[in-house]
């Protein structure tokens, strides 16, 4: 799965911004860690910060009001809805108190939580006595049962969790044991038969489906997940042909979603049934679930039905052991209008017409998986196709208009490629007959890699080369990337339970960039871009007090959203990086492939792989623990910086120490855990010494104690430098002589030290400067030497680290004098690169990425800091194109060129990018133009667009989170989207609650630049009105906003009076 915006580096608008979203947006779903003392860590500097930079935008926004009324109307039906949810809610509740007490009286009606649905026969009616009134059976089931065979270490995983689950003080409820946030365990699903029927004109569906279960343990309950769904039959037969068991009640229990079926007798070990259940429920016009959505072809809308089942809504759709660790195999049949065509896993095996113009799709039989990457979708779509040498059928699926324009073609071309680079890197073919990828204008996230059918939303697949940037090549490219590996790394090999969900995401995200590598050889990925866009995004993250271990236990429902964040998907992957370093990229890729092949069409836990590479390491006679060595990453929080201190004795010896780096120091008091707890890493650390003219070849020291003593031989002008390519996922500091050696480097001749070293200086001085362990004006004179600069990834480094510097400022007074300083870093390298001249076409796209990239960023930094030129230049271009009405802005700088228009140019110009966001078909336009709305100054636009922006009709429901966000980076529009938030917080959190990183999302960005003391008290007393919802969140944004207020009080004055002098000489 993809969040969306994970690409966020490198997104249409001035990416910086993103970035920094993004990380927002992880911490607040990390937030995880909820003690208390980690919450108020507030404070200090560091932290925090982390604006953005928008460069390009200063934004501003606006939409013109289309139908006010409208999405008022919609949400009255939903705050009616919802009404009546909880109503069911408590009867229901009610119902299963009194069931668990007395089997009786449960109508038919009863459960569910779809309300007001047509009571829509399911295409299957059986006799049998539904419901009966049995005696009410106390003695429930017999837990404890011993396995009967030795348990693998991913069943001791799953069983060491249920232990945890139950927890002492829960034995006396094992008698209720659909109270549990796991399932009881007592029955395991063999195969599902589900027919679905869909009502597309009503929005609603019937199904049926039989399970086939084994019982391992002796139970006379049978509690699977069910959630939203109006249950009207349960039938339970003994090996199909051994005749019915009957069932004595049936009840929903939505507190842990589960539909628990209650038996006369009790079910036998050893034995295996069939369990059928026939519901219905709506096709919810919302995004998790089966649910719906819709786009408008030839002035006519037209509706397609897909589902996101990941992590725990395939119990919205049907009822099923919604666990991981439950595979099964599925056979699907979908019945539905034929004007429709319906898409699953698997592909179509027969289609039974019927005269009355429906139609029966029966797929093919899945192999062994788990419910959250199963997938259906019912649209009106047309498909483009190719197919992988090995004989992989490959389709995109998208709107009909999009496939005719080829904007799907892209997509398809590469996916068909990756196919046949992971089959060749993991040595396992692709699994299944075919992989569609199915492009949906509506998605929560970027994309879902639902095996044999991944699901990717518009702006995240389509591409249309005619209007598409470098930048939104590479955020296709590599959602596709990350979505293809995981038909590996997911989906083949799943993981056992939520809290290792960072296996699966770290290794799909640290494959978007090897995988990328194999796609553009020439872009070193892998080297280069993966540290700004993945390592120093997460570690300003994981340096937060209230940061969380990357396997993060889950203790409840709602923990299970939680743990899809930034810190799994990006610590994840800078953690597999470090270990493909230090093991070594061939043995780790033969680690890899033995890990595939032995847990192949099953589920794996952490320590599966770590003994599958400590084999791999063994049979190549290196012998490193590594379950060892990386627990200390996987179950600490956070990461090491390494201070060395050179030779200050006769003996050259210098001396290493290791302390958790945390942003704000204070915070480390605050939060009794970490005061408790000295955290210790074994580090990898990789070290040369270099002086003018010759650098040592790399050695490495494993780190392990708190301080260490090693003996180096350092001449007098000699440096050191660590962590040789930023390959570790720490931190290195040196002493100030060390410093000021390695900056005189860089201005002499920088290229001594590689593209990645430069660039992670770079990152790790704003950083400890942040954090208070160097002083401010390092950092400030570390990009002094970007002037001779002309590689793309350190000046992408600096201005990722200079534009939360500018968030933090750019309401000040003297806020002049750091744009002034920043101007003239950028000024020469601005005039040398100029501006793009032409539009590139698709084959571009392999010599002149690095250019093209480095020139947009120098552009952006330009404008956005307010290079004379550079605002001329945009205004001319905007002018152009209002008065031929000829676009000939450069793709890869149109965010840049739109948002600077509009934030320098009146109102005529806002209207008429407003005009063309409508009328653009293209939908990576339509994004950077409803983003370059936000870049006004004029604070009407920037009201009416937030007013605009929550209705649907005009702006699509993940678009809307953007806009609020981006009017919040703007320093014109950050009090108004603050209040705007505020406002609608209830509208708000009703539309994204459940989807919660979107919600987190939202919170962060909103949040992450309020740096004043006013606001923050604006913050905290807002809490106090909504407490408990998104809690985490919150305590996040306040660490953060206390972090922003602090760093101003302790170092903004330190800062001014550097660069004033600095300006003089
Ligand atoms: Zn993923």
């Amino acid at each position: 799965m993809a969040l969306d915006g994970a690409r966020g580096a490198r997104d249409e608008e001035s990416r910086e911004k993103k970035k920094k979203k993004k990380r927002r947006k992880k911490e607040e779903e990390e937030e995880g860690e909820e003690e208390e003392e980690g919450a108020e860590a507030g404070g200090s500097p560091s932290a925090a910060t982390m604006g953005d930079g928008d460069a390009g935008g200063r934004g501003l926004a606006g939409a013109r009001p289309r139908g006010t009324e409208r999405p008022s109307a919609v949400h009255g039906r939903l705050v009616l809805a919802f009404a009546v949810c909880i109503v069911a809610l408590l009867a229901v509740t009610a119902l299963a108190v009194l069931l668990s007490l007395r089997f009786d009286g449960c109508g038919p009606g009863a459960p569910g939580g779809a309300p007001g649905l047509p009571a829509r026969g399911g295409n299957a009616s059986f006799p049998g006595p539904a419901r009966r009134d049995p005696q009410a059976g106390g003695e429930a089931s017999t837990p404890g049962a011993p396995a009967a065979r030795p348990p693998s270490d991913a069943e001791r995983e799953r069983e060491r969790e249920r232990e945890r689950e139950r927890g002492p003080e829960r034995e006396p409820e094992r008698e209720h044991p659909w109270t549990h946030l796991r399932l009881p365990g007592h029955l395991k699903p063999l195969h599902y038969n589900l027919m679905l029927t869909a009502f597309m004109d009503n929005f609603t569906f019937s199904g049926e489906v039989n399970v086939e279960i084994a019982c391992t343990n002796r139970t006379r309950y049978v509690v699977l997940h069910a959630s939203r769904v109006a249950v009207d039959k349960v039938q339970l037969a003994e090996d199909r042909a051994a005749g019915a068991v009957p069932v004595a009640g049936f009840f929903l229990y939505p507190q842990t979603q589960v539909l628990v079926v209650v038996l006369n007798r009790s079910l036998d070990a050893h034995r295996n049934y069939n369990l059928k259940v026939v519901y219905s429920a709506l096709i919810e016009n919302e995004l998790l679930g089966f649910f719906r959505s819709s786009y408008v072809l030839h002035g006519e809308r037209r509706f397609l039905g897909v589902t996101q089942f990941s992590p725990t809504h395939a119990r919205k759709a049907f009822p099923c052991f919604d666990e991981p660790i439950y595979k099964a195999t599925f056979k699907i049949s979908i019945k539905h209008q034929a004007t429709y065509l319906s898409l699953s896993n698997m592909p179509v095996e027969t289609s039974v017409f019927e005269e009355d113009g429906w139609v029966t799709d029966h797929f093919s039989q899945t192999p062994l998986m788990s419910t959250y990457y199963l997938a259906w979708a019912i649209c009106n779509f047309t498909y483009r196709e190719t197919t992988t040498k090995s004989g992989v059928a490959v389709r995109l699926y998208a709107r009909p208009d999009a496939i005719r324009r080829g904007s799907g073609d892209y997509a398809l071309h590469i996916t068909k490629r990756l196919i046949e680079f992971y089959e060749d890197y993991f040595k396992v073919p692709y699994s299944l007959p075919k992989l569609d990828l199915l492009a949906v204008p509506k998605h929560p996230y970027a994309a879902m890699e639902n095996w044999g059918l991944s699901i990717f939303v518009e702006q995240r697949i389509l591409l249309d080369p005619s209007v598409s940037s470098i930048s939104y090549l590479l955020d296709v490219t590599m959602v596709i990337v990350h979505e293809i590996c995981h038909q590996w790394f997911g989906d083949l090999v799943t993981p056992v339970w939520w809290e290792d969900v960072w296996l699966k995401e770290g290794f799909a995200h640290y494959f978007e960039f090897v995988g990328t590598d194999y796609l553009y050889p020439g872009w070193n990925m892998e080297k280069q871009r993966f540290l700004t866009d993945v390592l120093h995004e997460v570690m300003l993250l994981d340096g937060l007090a209230s940061s969380h271990p990357v396997s993060q236990e889950v203790l409840q429902a709602t923990d299970i959203d939680r743990v899809f964040d930034w810190i799994a998907y990006k610590k994840g992957a800078a953690l597999i990086r470090m270990l493909a370093n230090f093991m070594g990229h061939s043995v780790f890729q033969r680690g890899l492939q033995d890990y595939l092949t032995i847990h192949k069409y099953g589920n794996a836990a952490r320590n599966d792989l770590w003994n599958t590479l400590s084999e791999a390491l063994k049979r190549n006679g290196k012998f490193v623990n590594i379950q060892e060595v990386m627990d200390q990453w996987t179950l600490q929080m956070g990461y090491p910086v390494i201070t060395i201190l050179g030779n200050l004795t006769a003996e050259n010896r210098i001396i290493i120490t290791q302390q958790h780096f945390i942003y704000d120091i204070s915070a480390k008091t605050k939060a009794l855990q970490l005061q408790n707890n000295s955290y210790l890493w074994q580090i990898p650390l990789t070290i040369v010494v270099g002086n003018r003219s010759h650098v040592s070849s790399e050695a490495i020291i494993w780190v392990s104690n708190k301080s260490e003593h090693h003996r180096i031989t350092l001449d007098k002008g000699s440096w050191l430098l660590g962590n040789i390519n930023q390959t570790g996922y720490f931190r290195v500091n040196y002493d100030l002589r060390n410093w000021r050696l390695l900056i005189d480097q860089l201005i002499r001749n920088h290229q001594v030290l590689s593209v990645s070293n430069r660039a992670g200086l770079i990152d790790d001085a704003f950083s400890l400067a942040r954090a208070g362990y160097l002083p401010q004006h390092i950092p400030l004179e570390i990009i002094r030497y970007l002037s001779e600069e002309k590689d793309f990834l350190p000046w992408h480094a600096a201005s990722r680290a200079l534009y939360p510097l500018d968030k933090l400022l750019d309401r000040m007074e003297k806020y002049n004098v750091f744009n002034e300083y920043i101007l003239k870093q950028v000024a020469t390298t601005y005039i040398k690169l100029g501006w793009p001249k032409n539009n590139f076409n698709g084959s571009l796209v392999q010599a002149s990425y690095q250019h093209e990239e480095l020139r947009r960023e120098v552009i952006m930094l330009a404008c956005s800091f307010g290079n004379k030129h550079c605002h001329q230049q945009a205004s001319t271009l905007i002018s152009d194109w209002i008065s031929s009405n000829r676009n000939r802005i450069p793709l890869n700088v149109r965010d840049i060129v739109y948002c600077t228009g509009v934030s320098l140019l009146d109102e005529d110009v806002w209207e008429f990018i407003w005009m063309k966001f409508h009328s653009t078909t293209a939908v990576s336009e339509k994004k950077i133009l409803l983003e370059a709305l936000t870049c006004s100054d004029d604070r009407n636009l920037l009201n009416r667009l937030l007013n605009l922006s929550l209705n649907s009709e005009v702006v699509l429901d993940q678009d809307a989170i953007d806009v609020i966000i981006h009017v919040a980076r703007n320093p014109h529009g950050r009090d108004l989207a603050w209040k705007f938030f505020r406002d609608k917080w209830k509208i708000l959190n009703t539309r994204y609650g459940e989807a919660l990183f979107m919600n987190s999302k939202l919170i962060s960005g909103v949040t992450e630049f309020l740096n004043t003391e006013g606001e923050l008290k604006e913050l905290k007393n807002f809490m106090k009105t909504y407490d408990g919802v998104a809690a985490a969140s919150f305590l996040r944004a306040v660490e953060t906003v206390e972090a922003n207020v602090r760093w101003k009080a302790l170092y903004q004055d330190e800062l001014f009076q550097w660069l004033g002098k600095a300006l003089r000489h």
